[in-house]
């Protein structure tokens, strides 16, 4: 399989100052170097020239890390990590790892392979797929010259993803490969050869030896692709998928009963999310786009009145994300509130789109707070009819709810709401010590303003707080 070496010359993508002193390191040292992975597939694809540089060396990648440091005027610190044979340095803007050329064995129960010492051949064997596995050489003799034993440039220019070795092998042996596999081919837009995508399909309960901080890794850059669906279909289509995020296979497929359907759930959700991925960058507000529906699993219903219902869905589903969060490691935090706030509100604004009453805009604008527009975008991409009449008409009705919510918030300005009569000053008014009448005057308030009974404002609210303090028998002091 393997092909003699191409000699075409790419000195263009070494032209940054750190490649020269990388050879002035390695000639020094008598060993020679290359530049591996990541860095030549994007530099050949044109995706720019990446700041992270991959370095082989065929020898002690430890000792070229010291000694392309002590070349350097900046002279920076090499940290190295002993238990893996690498090191790393950061010079200005770029940063160096460092590898010694090995051959790998791998262990059926783990993703540590034993390692020893090898040829660049047998490290570009090691290596994930051919075009991570292109190298750039970086010596006096050849430098800049292309080793490519694995026709990785073909498979650049016929966008595939293939591995270098038996795809059985290379996915068994490390398992997150599978994922990797699947998170460049949406990222690059390639196709994952056949034998590959069967090799994934066979190993897929292997994927359960890799831990979730890892799976999530991959998942949110699967998540941050321009169209995310590839990835998230190829991770369907191989049966991944159900071993990562059950959630949302639990979501496929249309039941029929008394000749009444519901749309499928899952292939929305991935409309939905390419779809919020055209309006944002945003990581959370995908993740919502994503998990936006979980609920409706577990709530279906068919009514024999009114045909098939998911009551309840985005409150189930809120719930269902604090779960899925933990268990995928994904951090429990301000994040997590917000995905699952989305979720839980994800059907309001299309509760009110049919007749936008000023207090229904006031509510929604004093639930979402400062979420508010990322709601509305969600809700914008949620919208996947195929009728283009249909699909206008809910456009336009977001349209006037978004106009709503901008007058609303002039006059009213419920976006950063604070009770205009404070707690302690109804305690004061009142010789009241911290109790419950202070929350329903409190709360009286509130409502009032959101109901538009009173405005925004201290006057009213204190006026109307006196009318509300005598009906519950409180006397000012
Ligand atoms: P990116 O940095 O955009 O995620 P990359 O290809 O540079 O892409 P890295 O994780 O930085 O990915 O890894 C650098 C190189 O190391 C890869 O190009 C590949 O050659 C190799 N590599 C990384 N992970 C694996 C793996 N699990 N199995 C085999 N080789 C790998
Ligand atoms: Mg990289």
């Amino acid at each position: 399989m393997a092909k003699p070496i191409q000699h075409r010359n790419h000195k263009k993508a070494l032209a940054h100052p750190i490649f020269k002193t990388l050879t002035q390191a390695s000639d020094e040292l008598e060993l020679e170097a290359y530049v591996i992975g990541g860095f030549v597939r994007d530099y050949l694809l044109n995706r720019g020239l990446p700041k992270d540089i991959d370095i082989v060396a065929i020898g002690s990648g430890i000792d070229l890390a010291k000694a392309t440091a002590n070349l350097l005027s900046n002279n920076p610190k090499v940290a190295v990590f002993k238990n893996f044979g690498t090191a790393m340095l950061k010079s200005n803007e770029m940063e160096v790892e460092f590898v010694g050329a090995r051959k790998e064995s791998y262990d059926r129960g783990s993703r540590k392979p034993a390692v020893e010492d090898g040829t660049l051949e047998d490290d570009q064997n090691r290596r994930d797929f051919t075009i991570n596995a292109l190298a750039l050489s970086i010596n006096k003799e050849n430098f800049g010259d292309l080793i490519d034993p694995f026709n990785g440039l073909e498979d650049l220019e016929n966008k595939v993803i293939r591995t270098p070795l038996d795809p059985d092998i290379t996915y068994s042996d490390d398992p997150l490969r599978m994922l990797r596999a699947i998170r460049f081919a949406s990222q690059l837009d390639f196709m994952i050869e056949q034998n590959s995508l069967d090799a994934i399909t066979r190993n897929r309960e292997r994927i359960k030896i890799i831990s979730n901080e890892r799976i999530t890794d991959e998942l949110h850059k699967i998540l941050l692709c321009k169209k995310p669906s590839i990835g998230f279909g190829l991770l369907h289509k191989t049966g991944l998928l159900p071993l990562i995020l059950p959630e949302l296979t639990a979501l496929e497929g249309i039941d029929e009963i008394e000749g009444q359907r519901h749309k499928d759930n899952f292939w929305h959700t991935l409309e939905v999310v390419d779809n919020i991925s055209k309006a944002t960058d945003d990581l959370w507000l995908r993740w919502a786009a994503l998990l936006h529906d979980i609920g409706k699993a577990p709530t279906k219903k068919f009514d024999k009145k009114i045909g098939w219902t998911f009551h309840g869905h985005e409150f189930v589903g809120s719930k269902m994300v604090y779960k899925l969060f933990k268990r995928l490691r994904l951090p429990l935090n301000d994040k997590m509130k917000f995905v699952q706030k989305m979720v839980f509100m994800s059907s309001r604004p299309i509760a009110i789109s049919e007749d936008v009453t000023d207090s229904a805009v006031r509510r929604l604008v004093f639930d979402a707070g400062e979420s508010i527009e990322d709601l509305m975008t969600l809700c914008e991409a949620d919208i996947t009819t195929k009728n283009p009449k249909k699909f206008k008409q809910y456009l336009n009705n977001f349209k006037k709810v978004r106009q709503r919510i901008v007058e609303v918030e002039e006059r009213d300005q419920i976006r950063n709401f604070q009770p205009p009569v404070s707690g302690e000053e109804i305690m004061e008014t009142f010789n009241l010590k911290p109790s419950r009448e202070i929350g329903i005057l409190k709360d009286a308030i509130k409502e009032a303003i959101l109901e538009g009974e009173i405005p925004n404002d201290y006057e009213a609210a204190k006026a109307f707080m006196f009318e509300k303090a005598k009906k519950i028998g409180l006397e000012k002091v």
